[in-house]
């Protein structure tokens, strides 16, 4: 088995911690932004409803909402890797590829703090068939026949 702390120094470690918190602060910043948008998306939509604005103006205001929850997804999505490669890090699997197992080297870690495979690995599992390498695909593939 191999440990973190073969692959890592902890001059490293610290590096990309301190990369993800502050990715992390950025984010929760960019998604409260997001959400106060929404917020008054929806708060004027409902009042210009309420006060029979054009249809245009709604499906334009719609538009913006749906953009705006676009951006919500991303964030929350991106968001949820950070925390991931933190508590990677807390129970001290970070840095390992979850594939081969082998440490995924500091440059490629540096570039993506939130990596879980190293390069090849990644190329492997990118080029995988959709429908290969989905548990819920493969388990019921396994029930059909
Ligand atoms: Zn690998």
């Amino acid at each position: 088995m191999i440990s973190t702390v073969e692959a890592l120094s902890p001059a490293d470690m610290g590096a990309l911690r301190k990369a993800i918190d502050h990715e992390l602060a950025g984010l929760f910043q960019e998604l409260a932004m997001a959400w106060q948008e929404m917020h008054d998306l929806t708060r004027s939509q409902g009042q210009e409803n309420w006060l029979g604005t054009h249809l245009a103006d709604v499906g334009a205001e719609m538009e913006q909402q749906q953009e705006v929850a676009a951006r919500i997804n991303w964030v929350e999505s991106w968001l949820g890797q950070c925390k991931d490669a933190l508590a990677r890090m807390e129970m001290s699997v970070y840095g390992v590829c979850v594939d081969c197992g082998l440490p995924i080297p500091f440059p490629r870690l540096r570039a993506l703090p939130t990596a879980v495979r190293d390069i090849e690995c990644q190329r492997r599992f990118e080029a995988r068939p959709k429908d290969e390498g989905c548990a819920d695909c493969l388990m019921s593939a396994r029930f059909v026949g």
